[in-house]
């Protein structure tokens, strides 16, 4: 099996602070750490006096205060979201009431809002682990798990003033950047690419710290792996992920993640032919050196390459839509 992808866990950053990192290009960080947001929301400002700001982030006030202050006296020309995710978009509204300007994305979040009185998680969402065998609750995790709600719940009320599609080009003042349609952790994911310093900001598709999470029913392994695929033969050498460090070597991380994606469906495609039929017992087999808590994260993964496989043909499912505890087997 080829190495897998080398993440950089390297970043240091000053919440709140206006931090440069390229001639065009400054960062400010959202004091908003968690496991799934890792330092915090990066929210990049491009541009010197006319600016296009990149992932407002959370609606929090400390958050909107510092870029408040950090576009004072600069012309904002657009708001560049890239997801409707509640750690990425919803700053913007808050934004526009300070400046005038669209903001620009591939569309509001592709689910219906879930119904408030609806009974929350069915209680079969889970893979079967015994408790010893997984997530015990201990406080940590309940924090984390408080943390996935709040940093990465959903954006529900965003709806972009100017509508992008893949390769459409949005003008600034003295740049332009160009929008790519990166759907697989949501169906609305874009990417940004700023010609002028062959940069791409990579929203939550391509990080240096971890790999992207596939949340069902909407995340898409397949359409992921497409759009990993799309990045190979361009030329940015540097990407800019909402959370984490620059990632300064994309040519050789992008396929690094295509390799461990690749492997892993091998792994499950040898699982199902050796007769495993449960996404626990093959999590079980594959994880054997993971800590695990983290078996029902490993289980959330195995399930977004059934699904791939599924969507594919490939593997046959015992109800209508894979499912946590449903049992699989090789299509004939
Ligand atoms: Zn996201």
């Amino acid at each position: 099996m080829a190495s897998g992808p080398q993440f950089n866990l390297d970043h240091d950053v000053v919440y709140g602070a206006v931090e440069r990192v390229s001639p065009l290009v400054e960062r400010v960080t959202c004091e908003n750490p968690s496991r799934f947001t890792f330092k915090g929301t990066g929210t990049y400002i491009i541009g010197n006096d006319d600016v296009m700001v990149v992932d407002p982030g959370p609606p929090e006030d400390g958050h909107v205060d510092a870029l408040v202050a950090a576009l004072d006296g600069r012309t904002v020309t657009h708001f560049l979201i890239t997801h409707t995710h509640g750690d990425h978009s919803p700053a913007a509204a808050t934004l526009k009431q300070h400046f005038d300007a669209p903001t620009v994305g591939f569309g509001p979040h592709p689910l219906d809002r879930p119904d408030p009185d609806a009974a929350s998680e069915d209680e079969d969402s889970g893979f079967g682990f015994d408790d010893d065998e997984a997530d015990e609750p201990t406080e940590q995790v309940e924090s984390e798990n408080e943390g996935y709600k709040s940093e990465h719940a959903h954006d529900w009320d965003f709806a972009p003033d100017m509508v992008v599609g893949h390769g459409d080009v949005i003008d600034g003042a003295g740049f332009s950047v160009e929008a790519l349609h990166t759907p697989g952790h949501i169906s609305n994911h874009l990417c940004f690419a700023l010609g002028a310093e062959h940069s791409l900001f990579s929203g939550d598709h391509v990080m240096g710290w971890s790999t992207t999470i596939i949340p069902p029913p909407d995340g898409s392994l397949n359409a992921y792996l497409d759009s990993l695929r799309l990045l190979v033969p361009r030329d940015e050498t540097v990407y800019y992920p909402t959370h984490g460090a620059p990632i300064t070597a994309p040519q050789t991380l992008v396929p690094a993640l295509l390799g461990h994606r690749e492997a892993r469906t091998e792994q499950i495609l040898a699982c199902l032919g050796d007769g495993l039929e449960t996404i626990k017992d093959m999590v079980l087999r594959m994880y054997t050196h993971v800590d695990k808590k983290l078996y029902n994260a490993a289980g959330a993964s195995v399930m977004s390459h059934l699904l791939a496989l599924h969507e594919i043909g490939r593997v046959t499912c015992s109800d209508d839509q894979p499912k946590p505890r449903s049992t699989y087997q090789l299509a004939d």
